[in-house]
């Protein structure tokens, strides 16, 4: 046989034997009630487990809650508990926490002088214990702003939607909300990705808007397979899209264009938002493709798409570059 066949069938078996990329669901900030949640571990995971989540961190307050014994299965069973921790510094009654996602072991860290500097201590103490860090609820108790952030290294993901009530993510009085607080940054020249959690804390009882119940928030991520350092790498690159509804199709983010496609519920509708470089909206599309081709000026791309149920998607910033 000729070599560039042997080529050719070497390629065509390798791309048979990888697994095709897929999109899994998690929350990347829950508590059980080995710190202040409500509910035990096992029953926190099974909840999640339950309501279509292929992925749960487990992030309780300065602890790295068992996960082993509770995934006993790993993904056999299509879903994986990934530990985690909440590092829960204060300064003053302002909070900084910062989840550390997936590490060998507990954190240990110290508030600093400055928000700025004790937000460094909580990433370099992730990073230190070899966990991912995500700044967590930035404006709960207005204890972040953009000059807190701007100077921080070794941080990519930030929640740009914190579920339960005290969070302030929307623009109002004054404020331009979390979002506003993102397109600041990325115009800064920082890399960042917005994720929505739940930070579930309320399992039973009654189902009232201000308790901090599981549901509301989560991230889609793609890989190919379901490993928590899989969903540890697409977090990291920014692979994923943040949710409290709305489900894609399709999100390819490419060298001269930045498409999706919404999957459609029922009779709802959607727009689409590109918003570029000081949260300046460069296009919006009604319906469930949107495209949008950079003209390379823009600084940074990003896609926000909201349905006429309230929902929305946020979709990850990208660099454009003439
Ligand atoms: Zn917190
Ligand atoms: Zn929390």
């Amino acid at each position: 046989m000729k070599k560039t066949w042997i080529v050719f069938l070497l390629v065509f078996f390798s791309a048979c034997l990888t697994p095709a990329a897929r999109w899994v669901k998690g929350n990347t900030h829950a508590h059980t009630n080995r710190s202040d949640g409500n509910e035990y571990p096992h029953r926190v995971a099974r909840w999640y487990q339950d309501h279509g989540y292929q992925f749960l961190f487990i992030t309780d307050h300065d602890m790295v809650t068992p996960t082993a014994p509770l995934d006993a299965d790993g993904s056999a069973d299509d879903f994986i508990i990934i530990p985690g921790e909440e590092i829960s510094l204060t300064l003053g009654r302002r909070q900084a926490h910062v989840n550390s996602l997936n590490p060998r072991s507990p954190a240990a860290a110290k508030a600093g002088a400055t928000m700025a500097e004790t937000l460094q201590n909580a990433i370099d103490a992730a990073l230190r214990a070899g966990g991912l860090p995500q700044i967590n609820h930035p404006f709960r108790r207005w204890s972040i702003s953009a000059d807190d952030m701007k100077g921080l290294r070794g941080v990519r993901l930030f929640e740009v939607l914190n579920m339960p009530r005290e969070s302030n993510n929307f623009p109002a009085g004054g404020s331009g909300g979390t979002e506003g607080l993102w397109d600041e940054l990325l115009t800064s020249g920082m890399v960042l990705y917005g994720v929505a959690a739940d930070d579930s804390h309320d399992f039973h009882g009654e189902f009232l808007p201000g308790l901090a119940h599981p549901g509301r928030g989560w991230v889609v991520a793609r890989v190919n397979q379901l490993t928590a350092e899989e969903v540890c790498a697409a977090l990291e690159k920014g692979d994923f899209y943040a949710s409290t509804g709305i489900e894609l199709a399709d999100l390819q983010v490419g060298d001269r264009e930045y498409r999706l496609t919404v999957k459609p519920h029922r009779e709802t509708r959607y727009t689409t938002f590109f918003i570029g470089g000081s949260g300046r909206v460069l296009a919006q599309v009604d319906g469930l493709d949107a495209v949008y081709a950079y003209r390379g000026d823009e600084t940074y791309v990003r896609a926000k798409v909201v349905s006429s149920m309230g929902e929305m998607a946020f979709c990850q910033p990208v660099l454009v570059r003439k």
